[in-house]
């Protein structure tokens, strides 16, 4: 378990740079921010997720309403490692993110994808442990 473990947070490691280097050409300019407090919330898969990290401390409460900007935000972006975010928020990529991934060097995003699928191959291998 603790393999699959340090596994996991080396694979979340290793797609935020990628992530990073796009969100921070698109998001500064974005009119309609989608880190909203609605897609800071844990669902239940995460929680399992969450749990099996370790994490048992991540806090899955708020009182702000959805609307509102995420309780995780902070001026320069999310201040929780990739790891500890809802899941939804690495995999979710607008199309203007997507737009600027795809004008990338077709190398990098080749390998940004292969990277995001060991990513989710380890994550449901991890679920799979929990839920047996
Ligand atoms: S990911 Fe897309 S929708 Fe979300 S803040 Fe960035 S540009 Fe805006
Ligand atoms: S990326 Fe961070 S700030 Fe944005 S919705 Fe997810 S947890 Fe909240």
């Amino acid at each position: 378990m603790e393999k699959i473990q340090s596994d996991l947070k080396k694979a979340f490691n290793a797609v935020s740079p990628y992530i990073q280097r796009h969100t921070s050409k698109v998001c500064p300019s974005c009119s309609k921010v989608c880190c909203i407090n609605k897609h800071g919330n844990y669902d239940e898969v995460d929680m399992v997720f969450i749990r099996a990290l370790g994490l048992d401390s991540a806090d899955n409460k708020s009182d702000k309403p959805d609307t509102d900007p995420c309780r995780f935000l902070q001026e320069d972006g999310c201040f929780l490692p990739r790891y500890k975010r809802p899941f939804r928020c690495t995999w979710y990529f607008c199309e203007k993110l997507l737009e600027s991934m795809r004008a990338d060097s077709a190398k990098e995003y080749k390998s940004f994808i292969s990277v995001l699928q060991d990513l989710q191959g380890l994550r449901r291998k991890l679920l799979e442990m929990n839920s047996a």
